[in-house]
């Protein structure tokens, strides 16, 4: 079940699928927006939408593109809990469909928002991979005899918690201002969360985007990405839906740059005490919030990211865990 042009690095066991007809896709942030309503890949009107990625990472329809709304600039605070809540179900939605076929292991759903972590277009949109197995990180995660995330974390490290979930700090963070976001009940992925469920996921990605935002301003550059149960059946105990929001800034206008420690060590080091992370995410949203009443979006941000992001997390290392 390998998926044409994934390689094992034999010298590290990295994965790596080779994909050279991406190497001359276009960047799209020129010129007319092919996701608005009439643009290339959006001819008619949506709410949201699902399309094949032009330019798929991998073969045969298991690279998609969301399209969270018709909506230029419509961050997910900007589309609020309702608007959220319709990405959340066609993901749910597009998990259940890819992981029902033979030729899929895996199903990543991810946003890479911002020019500055290698987004080629504005629109806001994300992506989902269905990979053939399992990847290198999902899969140290669930290698866990026992779940995590069914453990409270260290009050101090809690930024918020709403419907279901809450956001907090790792203890041991790879990004600084990272929040994991997960249900209280042990539910293994987005379809068996149920409608309830991902409305509050919905609702805390509108929350912890503004706290983002707050902290970085209305353009923060971030990634998003869910963890959740493969789709090769059997038990899989440590299976805990959740996602990872990882601002690409460590202070605003400063880049988390990875580089030769992250990536030749595989070894992370976090700048921003974790306590004093959350400390900052806490703080509160009202203020922020009405200041951003009626703004329309949003200038780009000049910076490049230069680092090989997608080969960052690198498989975590063994060593102290959290405390208790
Ligand atoms: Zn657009
Ligand atoms: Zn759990
Ligand atoms: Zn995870």
């Amino acid at each position: 079940m390998n998926d044409p042009g994934l390689r094992i690095d034999p010298l590290t066991g990295a994965y790596v699928v080779v994909t050279p007809w991406r190497q001359h896709r276009p960047s799209l942030t020129e010129g007319s927006c092919a996701f608005c309503p009439g643009g290339l890949e959006a001819p008619e009107p949506y709410d949201v939408r699902c399309i094949p990625n032009r330019w798929p990472g991998l073969p045969d329809g298991r690279h998609e593109v969301i399209l969270h709304s018709p909506d230029h600039n419509a961050s997910f605070p900007a589309l609020g809990e309702h608007g959220s809540a319709r990405v959340v179900e066609l993901w749910s939605g597009r998990t259940a469909a890819l992981g029902s076929r033979t030729d899929v292991g895996y199903v990543f759903v991810f946003e890479n928002r911002g020019r500055a972590i290698g987004a080629t277009v504005d629109h806001p949109h994300s992506q989902v991979m269905a990979f053939g197995q399992i990847p290198p990180v999902p899969g140290a995660e669930l290698s866990n005899s026992a779940c995590v995330l069914c453990t409270d974390p260290d009050d101090g490290l809690v930024v918020t918690g709403r419907s279901g979930w809450r956001a907090s700090v790792p203890w041991a963070p790879s990004w600084p201002y990272e929040m994991l976001i997960s249900p209280q009940a042990h539910v293994g992925d987005l379809p068996a969360a149920g409608p309830g469920l991902r409305a509050g996921l919905a609702a805390m990605l509108v929350d912890t985007v503004s706290r983002v935002e707050r902290l970085f301003g209305p353009d923060a550059p971030y990634m998003l990405w869910i963890h959740q149960r493969p789709a090769t059946g059997g038990d899989w105990p440590a299976a805990h839906v959740h996602a990872h929001l990882a601002p690409v800034l460590r202070a605003p206008g400063r880049l988390r740059h990875l580089a030769a420690a992250e990536l030749g060590a595989g070894a992370f080091f976090d700048s921003v005490d974790p306590h004093d992370a959350a400390a900052q995410l806490r703080e509160g949203l009202s203020a922020y919030r009405s200041a951003r009443v009626g703004q329309a979006a949003a200038r780009p941000l000049s910076a490049v990211w230069s680092a090989r992001v997608g080969q960052a997390a690198a498989r975590p290392l063994s060593g102290p865990g959290p405390p208790g």
